[in-house]
């Protein structure tokens, strides 16, 4: 038997999504945030999904560029730390990538340099984040020196990144829109600030491009929120299967550590998922779990390739029958609530062994969320 564990990747739920942020977010560009192999959901699914609707893509490495690059997508494709040394400028303006600079050994890379062709660049202001980025005093230097950088396009743009926009009433979010629309350059030319939180919750961010990531995958961006309220889907479901079903005593403990004890007789299920799977090894027991459909807890330890639920609820459930770990039914967010984690965590650090199926309703595909079917990455 193939392991059943599997991540159902919808790509209807994603392409509604992303009239979301066209909803929330009317009339700005939209640069889709695909970092992290598109946050576990595999970018080589998603990116050519959204081509003809995104207006451009956005990724954190240069290797994941280049991917894109490679699937045939042709949109601008924006690397959001920019390049590194002299090697890595070549590679990105053979692909002909737009840079963050946030940093002045940046510029003087973009100084020493000769291209062929210059390079669209996106100045990067610290705006109160203080984690990359210019001080505001610092912009006019430095987009002086960009600007007679012949290596550099002379469209430069402006953008900031939001610390606190997922928390819906902090004041810093406001002093952080002030602080950037008090730069110069800011009415002059084509900004960015809003991240999924901005694009959802602060208007005043929108600015002329959005960077929307979580939001995509249908995971709301506020810690109180859920994607459904927000009105989005989520795009992966986790899934697997029972693998044993055992009738347990009073007083048996279960897994490793014994860290739970049967306060009953009753029958307890083994799912073929562990943290090699990429589920989080510290969810606490009682974490929610779907066995058929029906909400169930995870009980006892993680293990690497294993985890048990109670199935007081479920007497009738046998081995074979279908686990649903986050997903349809069952928010990624509430997961990562419980764990002490946010859901970007949980669904980006799906394992590669992990196989990948693709649902896409549009096409009209069932929307089976089967273990045993789709096919593997
Ligand atoms: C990851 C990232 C985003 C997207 O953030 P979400 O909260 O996932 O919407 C936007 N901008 C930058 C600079 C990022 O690093």
């Amino acid at each position: 038997m193939t392991r059943p564990t599997r991540a159902f990747i919808d790509i209807s739920a994603l392409r509604h999504n992303f009239q979301q942020v066209r909803k929330a977010a009317p009339g700005r560009k939209i640069l889709a945030v695909v970092k992290a192999d598109a946050y576990g959901h595999g970018a080589a699914r998603v990116a050519p999904a959204l081509d003809d609707r995104a207006d451009a893509f956005a990724v954190a490495r240069i290797e994941e560029a280049e991917a894109l690059r490679s699937l045939g997508i042709t949109k601008p494709v924006l690397l959001l730390g920019g390049v590194c040394g002299h090697e890595e400028l070549v590679a990105a303006a053979k692909y002909d990538l737009d840079l963050v600079v946030h940093h002045e050994s940046q510029i003087v890379t973009l100084e020493r340099a000769s291209l062929h062709k210059p390079v669209r660049v996106w100045l990067k202001v610290d705006t109160g984040m203080h984690r990359l980025g210019f001080a505001p005093g610092q912009v006019a230097g430095m987009w002086e020196r960009l600007e007679n950088c012949k290596t550099v396009a002379t469209t430069i743009r402006l953008m900031t990144h939001l610390a606190r926009a997922d928390e819906r009433d902090d004041p810093g979010t406001k002093d952080q829109i002030a602080c950037f629309s008090s730069i110069d350059k800011a009415s002059e030319v084509q900004t960015s600030l809003a991240n999924s939180a901005g694009v959802l919750a602060w208007p005043e961010s929108h600015g002329d491009w959005v960077r929307p990531g979580i939001m995509l995958y249908g995971i709301s961006p506020f810690s109180d929120g859920s994607g459904e309220s927000e009105g989005l889907r989520p795009v992966m479901t986790f899934t697997s299967r029972l693998i044993a079903v055992n009738r347990l005593r009073k007083g048996d403990s279960i897994g490793y550590g014994g860290t739970w004890t049967c306060p009953e007789d009753m029958p307890v299920g083994v799912v073929a998922v562990g943290y090699a799977d990429g589920y989080p090894r510290h969810a606490p027991s009682g974490t929610p779990v779907l066995v058929n459909d029906a909400r169930t807890q995870l009980i006892g330890r993680v293990s690497m390739d294993l985890l048990s639920v109670d199935l007081r609820s479920q007497p009738t459930a046998r081995p074979g029958d279908p686990v649903i770990l986050w997903g349809r039914g069952l928010p990624a967010e509430e997961v990562a609530a419980r764990v002490g984690s946010i859901a970007y965590e949980l669904v980006s650090r799906i394992a590669p062994r992990v196989a990948m199926a693709v649902i896409d309703e549009d096409a009209g595909q069932e929307p089976v969320l089967s273990p045993s079917t789709g096919e593997s990455r």
